[in-house]
């Protein structure tokens, strides 16, 4: 039978499928917005739909994927300016997450990490046996002077996200290099930057700088965010000492497939699609916030590509009303937010009916 630790596990809630919610209410799939898991509105770029159209032949679809990724690998090390060895690469960047913590933790080890946190640090540190340590946050910011005071022998890792999710704030670079003087090397800081492509470039950290010289930092990338892939499942890890080798020896041997592998590396350089990308999702923040404004909504001033807004104590009542007329959005309960919701920024269009739909309901429910 299964480890206590195991069972006292709550499974990761993703946002509600569009075809689940179709079927559920009997509406049309392309009828349902769904603003609930931070994907991109401007789906995939062509750069990698025509290298998916490329790998995809039956000759190479039935040959098992480059266990190494030896060519993404080299792409993503060319674009970052660091060997190739430094980086690892996994089906999606969660995946890292659990096989670094499989690679560091044992029964009696520990995990740390800031309340608001992306609920698979606790999962994956729990999954080893390991006990995870939830740091309160000052107000919603990352308390990094606390985080640093929890690190005590028996810490392996620290998790940090910058912006985080579910509130959208930055880690400031001189607060993360002050942070990281006061880390001993033997603890692995894993800076998970799954919205980089989202920070205005003042707010974001010379993360590959720091990897260059904290050789106890991994940080962590994605393709499922700002590159539009979230459903094919690709992400990355960049650290200058063993935990590449060390996940490696761990990983189960074709994590990632043939497809995402061609994917990333046929838009990793795809500039031209991120910087669409940043601006319509600036534009996008705007309008929300600005929608929240005049809704006389309390909500965080976010830096990445969702809006944690206040709702009162009829948030999953609203969430409930928002599912009727098929929009999905993310309720926070599961984050200790239960009177809060986060919703991805969409287009233009998507917002406006997100904040309409919002205005009427909230009028309804007050
Ligand atoms: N980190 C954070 C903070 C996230 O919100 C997510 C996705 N929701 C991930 C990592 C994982 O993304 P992926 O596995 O798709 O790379």
């Amino acid at each position: 039978s299964a480890p206590s630790y195991i069972r006292g596990i709550e499974p990761y809630k993703a946002g509600k499928p569009i075809s689940e919610l179709a079927r559920e209410k009997g509406l049309q799939p392309e009828n349902i917005l769904k603003l609930a898991s931070n994907e991109n509105p401007l789906g995939a770029p062509e750069s990698a739909l025509q290298a998916v159209r490329e790998a995809a032949t039956a000759h190479n679809v039935a040959l098992y994927p480059d266990g190494n990724a030896y060519n993404l690998k080299h792409a993503i090390a060319k674009r970052l300016g660091v060997p190739a060895e430094w980086i690892i690469v996994g089906n999606g960047s969660d995946e890292l997450m659990g096989l670094t913590c499989e690679a560091l933790l044992e029964p009696g080890a520990k995990s740390v990490y800031s309340q608001f946190y992306f609920s698979v640090y606790r999962i994956d540190t729990l999954a080893c046996g390991g006990t995870p340590v939830e740091v309160p946050a000052k107000g919603f910011a990352i308390d990094l002077d606390a985080i640093a005071k929890a690190v005590t022998p028996e810490v392996r890792v620290v998790f940090l996200t910058t912006p985080n999710n579910p509130t959208g704030l930055t880690i400031s670079q001189a607060d993360f290099e002050a942070f990281l003087g006061k880390i001993p090397p033997s603890v692995t800081v894993v800076l998970d930057e799954a919205y980089r492509e989202f920070v205005p470039e003042e707010d974001r950290i010379d993360s590959i700088a720091l990897v260059k010289k904290y050789p106890n930092l991994f940080v962590t990338r994605t393709f499922s965010k700002a590159y539009g892939l979230a459903g094919l499942r690709v992400g990355f890890g960049v650290n200058s000492s063993e935990l590449p080798e060390l996940v490696n020896r761990i990983r189960p041997p074709f994590n990632c497939n043939t497809l995402a592998q061609a994917a990333a590396a046929g838009c990793v350089n795809d500039q031209a699609f991120l910087d669409r990308v940043y601006e319509m999702n600036r534009s996008g923040v705007k309008q929300l916030e600005d929608g929240f404004s005049s809704l006389n909504l309390e909500f965080v001033p976010t830096k990445s590509n969702f809006v944690l807004v206040h709702i009162g104590p009829k948030a999953a009542e609203l969430n409930q009303a928002l599912l009727d007329r098929g929009i999905i959005i993310r309720p926070c309960a599961s984050f200790g937010l239960p009177e809060w919701i986060r919703v991805s920024v969409g287009t233009a269009d998507q917002n406006e009916r997100f904040l309409a739909a919002l205005k009427e309901l909230l009028a309804k429910l007050s």
